[in-house]
């Protein structure tokens, strides 16, 4: 949404915005926006009408949106090629000086957090620096030196760091 090419992002966790089979009978993503912008606007007290949940098309059992909820993620061909590139990303910027730059990760969420920590470790030049607010910040020991942690909203943080150039 902010304008980044779709190629250079890589979603690990998926997008609500698509939708897959919820026991992934199939490995095919569909786009949701159709159908979840219509549930939302007919809802009320959060149930929809039983005819506008999605079925799958394959088996037809019910759909649920693309994020890695359970075991069932699907990780379709979209999900294998960004994943490629970012891998690729990583190896041709071996040696070279990396941030890590995390907004709005929970401590507890090592999907995304693992990888990037592991990285700064193994990385010579690499920087992490993880923002987010209420205290939510975790850094381990390993890489305390080579990492920024900042406890504030991404907002507020972004606008005061833009306004100290
Ligand atoms: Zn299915």
């Amino acid at each position: 949404m902010a304008g980044f090419p779709k190629e250079r992002l890589f979603e690990i966790e998926g997008n609500c915005r698509y939708l897959q089979c919820s026991h992934g009978c199939h490995n095919k993503t569909y786009l949701g926006d159709e159908i979840l912008i219509k549930m939302a606007q007919s809802q009320e007290n959060g149930k929809v009408s039983s005819n506008l949940i999605p079925k799958c098309p394959e088996c037809g059992g019910r759909m649920q949106v693309h994020i890695e909820l359970d075991g069932d993620f699907l990780r379709d061909k979209s999900w294998q090629t960004s994943c490629d590139a970012y891998q690729d990303f990583i190896k041709k910027a071996h040696g070279k000086k990396i941030v890590f730059l995390e907004l709005g990760v929970g401590a507890r969420n090592q999907m995304i957090k693992a990888p990037f920590m592991k990285l700064t470790n193994m990385e010579k030049n690499a920087t992490y620096i993880t923002l987010n607010k209420g205290g939510d910040l975790y850094i381990p020991e390993a890489i305390a030196a080579k990492s920024i942690g900042i406890d504030g909203d991404i907002a507020e943080v972004l606008q005061q760091l833009v306004q100290m150039r």
